[in-house]
C-alpha cells in the first residue's frame, strides 16, 4: 500500500469514491444535548460546516447567549424532536436523567462522545451503558478522542483522526459523513465492543514514550553514577578534594551527550539486527521476536530523545563559561602564569582539537535537528518515501557517524593516558564509543556489495529454499533478470 492510500480515511463514500471534495451537508439538522464546553465547540465547528443545529438544554434561556446566533437553543425534549442525529455532550454520570426523552429519542441516532476519568472505569463501556439505556436509538461512538479545543480551533490544529465505532452499519456512515464534512478523518474502529478502547484512548499518557522514557532515565542514572565516581568521588576519596560543585553542571553535561549519543545509536542498532537476522535465516517473512519488533516500533522516540539530550547538552556547554567556578579557575591559571612568568599557555594541539570538535558537535545537532522535525507526522506527511527513507536513513547514519567524530575529538589521546583511569574505570566516552561503533561497522559491512546484493533480494522477496524467477536493480541502476536457487 502506498503512502498516499494509508493517508486516506478508512471509510469510504459509496458513490463518491474517488471525489476529494466532501459531500454537501444537504443542510442536515443535527442535535446536541448539553451546554458545556464540548457542546459549544461542536455546536459552533458543526454550523461553520454548514450543518443546522439545535441544542437540547435544561435551561436553554440562560445558556442560548453561550451559543452562534446561527445555532436554535431550546430544551431537551424539543431539540431531539427536530433532529435524527443527537449528539449526547453530557457526561455518563448524567444519562439516566435522559430517560424522560426515551419516547423521542426512539430511532434516533445517538452520538456517545464522553470519556471516562480513569482507564476501564467501567465495567461496560459509556457508549454501550448509552445503548442499554436506549434500546430503541442507534449508539455511534464517535469524537471522544477529539478535544473542545480543536473543535473550535479547527482540525489544522489538532489530531484530525475520529474514531468511530457502532454496530449499525448505516449510522456508523452517517457519523463519518459528518466528521469529514467538519474536516476530520474518521477511522472505521469497527463495532461496538470497541468502545472501551476508544474511550481509553485519550486517558493514557504517552503509550508510544513509556519505553524510550524508562531507557533515557536508564541511561542517564548509569552514566551520571559513573561520571559522578570519575569526576566528584574521585577526587575527594585520592586527593581529599571537595568537587561536589561540578553535579549539578558539570556531571549532567558530561553524562548528556553520552545518553544521547547511545540513544542515537539505539535507533540504528535494530536495524542492523532485523538485517542480520533476515540474512541468517534468508527471508524476510520470519517474524522477528517481540523484543525487536517494540524496538524497531519504537525508534522514531527513541531518536526524539536523543535530539532532546543533545539539544540540552548544547545549552549546557554554552552557559559553562558563565559559572562562578570556571571564572575563579581561569583567573587561578592566570595568576599561576603570571608568578611562573610564562607568557603563553597556547597549545596548538589543543586549539585544533577543539576547534573540531565544537565544529563537527554542531553539525551533528543540525542534522538531529533535522531528523526530528522530519520525524513529525505534519512534515513526514508532505515529504515521499524516497525523500523520508533518505533523511531517516541515510542521513541519520551520517549523524550518527559525525557524532562519533565528536566524541573521538572530545576523547583525542585520553584514553591511552593512564591517569584518565579512576579507579581503574575507563574514561566515559569510551565505554560510549561501543554501541555506535558496532552500528558503523555492521552498516559498513552491509554496504558491500555481495552483503547489500543479498539483502537487496531477500527484502524484495526471495527466500532460501525456494526456487523463484527473480528481477532485480542491478548495482549500476539498471535492472537485471534472471534464474536464481535458494543455493546461490
Ligand atoms: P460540561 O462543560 O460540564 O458540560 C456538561 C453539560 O451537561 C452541562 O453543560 C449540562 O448542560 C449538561 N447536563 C445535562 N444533564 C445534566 C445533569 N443532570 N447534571 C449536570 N449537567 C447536565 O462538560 P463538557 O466538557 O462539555 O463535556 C461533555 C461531554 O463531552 C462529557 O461526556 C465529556 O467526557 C465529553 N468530552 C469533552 C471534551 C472536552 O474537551 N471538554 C472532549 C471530549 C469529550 P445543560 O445545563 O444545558 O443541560
Amino acid at each position: 500500500m502506498s503512502r498516499g492510500d494509508m493517508a486516506k480515511p478508512l471509510l469510504g463514500h459509496g458513490s463518491r469514491e474517488g471525489d476529494c471534495s466532501p459531500p454537501p451537508p444537504a443542510g442536515r439538522t443535527v442535535g446536541v444535548l448539553g451546554s458545556g464546553d464540548f457542546a459549544r465547540s461542536l455546536a459552533v465547528r458543526l454550523v461553520s460546516s454548514g450543518f443546522r443545529v439545535v441544542v437540547g438544554s435544561r435551561n436553554p434561556k440562560r445558556k442560548a447567549s453561550l451559543f452562534p446566533a446561527a445555532a436554535e437553543v431550546t430544551f431537551q425534549a424539543e431539540a431531539v424532536k427536530k433532529a435524527d442525529v443527537i449528539f449526547v455532550a453530557i457526561f455518563r454520570e448524567h444519562y439516566s436523567t435522559l430517560c424522560d426523552l426515551a419516547d423521542v429519542l426512539v430511532g434516533k441516532i445517538l452520538v456517545d462522545v464522553s470519556n471516562n476519568t480513569e482507564i476501564n472505569h467501567h465495567k461496560e463501556s459509556n457508549a454501550e451503558y448509552l445503548a442499554s439505556l436506549f434500546p430503541a436509538c442507534t449508539v455511534v461512538k464517535a469524537f471522544n478522542v477529539v478535544s473542545a479545543w480543536t473543535l473550535q480551533s479547527g482540525a489544522r490544529d489538532g489530531n484530525k483522526q475520529v474514531l468511530i465505532c457502532s454496530n449499525n452499519q448505516e449510522a456508523k456512515r452517517t457519523i463519518a459523513e459528518i466528521a469529514q464534512i467538519m474536516g476530520f478523518t474518521p477511522v472505521d474502529m469497527g463495532c461496538m465492543s470497541s468502545a472501551c478502547e476508544i474511550e481509553n484512548i485519550p486517558l493514557r499518557l504517552l503509550p508510544a514514550w513509556k519505553i524510550p522514557i524508562f531507557l533515557a532515565l536508564g541511561l542517564f542514572l548509569c552514566f551520571f553514577t559513573y561520571n559522578l565516581i570519575r569526576q566528584v568521588i574521585h577526587p575527594y576519596i585520592r586527593e581529599q578534594k571537595n568537587k561536589l560543585y561540578k553535579i549539578p553542571i558539570e556531571v549532567v553535561n558530561t553524562t548528556l551527550p553520552c545518553v544521547s549519543y547511545v540513544m542515537l545509536s539505539l535507533v540504528y542498532l535494530p536495524g542492523v539486527l532485523a538485517a542480520c537476522s533476515q540474512l541468517y535465516y534468508g527471508t524476510k517473512y520470519r517474524r522477528f521476536p517481540d523484543w525487536l519488533d517494540q524496538w524497531l516500533q519504537h525508534r522514531k522516540q527513541i531518536g526524539l530523545l536523543s535530539f532532546f539530550c543533545a539539544a540540552l547538552h548544547a545549552v549546557y556547554s554554552l552557559c559553562l563559561p558563565m559559572r562562578r567556578s570556571h571564572r575563579y579557575l581561569l583567573i587561578e591559571t592566570a595568576v599561576k602564569q603570571a608568578v611562573e612568568k610564562k607568557m603563553t599557555i597556547w597549545v596548538e594541539e589543543e586549539v585544533w582539537r577543539m576547534e573540531i570538535y565544537i565544529s563537527v558537535g554542531i553539525i551533528a545537532l543540525g542534522l538531529l535537528s533535522l531528523l526530528a522535525i522530519t520525524s513529525l507526522p505534519s512534515i513526514a506527511n508532505s515529504l515521499n518515501w524516497r525523500e523520508f527513507s533518505f533523511i531517516q536513513s541515510s542521513l541519520g547514519f551520517i549523524a550518527l557517524v559525525i557524532s562519533t567524530l565528536h566524541t573521538l575529538t572530545y576523547g583525542w589521546s585520553r584514553a591511552f593516558d593512564e591517569n584518565q583511569y579512576k579507579f581503574y574505570l575507563p574514561p566515559t566516552y569510551t565505554l560510549t564509543l561501543l554501541v555506535p561503533c558496532t552500528v558503523i561497522i555492521a552498516k559498513v559491512i552491509f554496504s558491500l556489495p555481495c552483503i547489500q546484493h543479498r539483502l537487496l533480494r531477500i527484502r524484495r522477496g526471495w527466500e532460501k529454499g525456494r526456487y523463484v524467477k527473480f528481477v532485480l536493480p542491478s548495482a549500476t541502476g539498471e535492472f537485471s533478470s534472471g534464474e536464481t536457487s535458494s543455493n546461490v
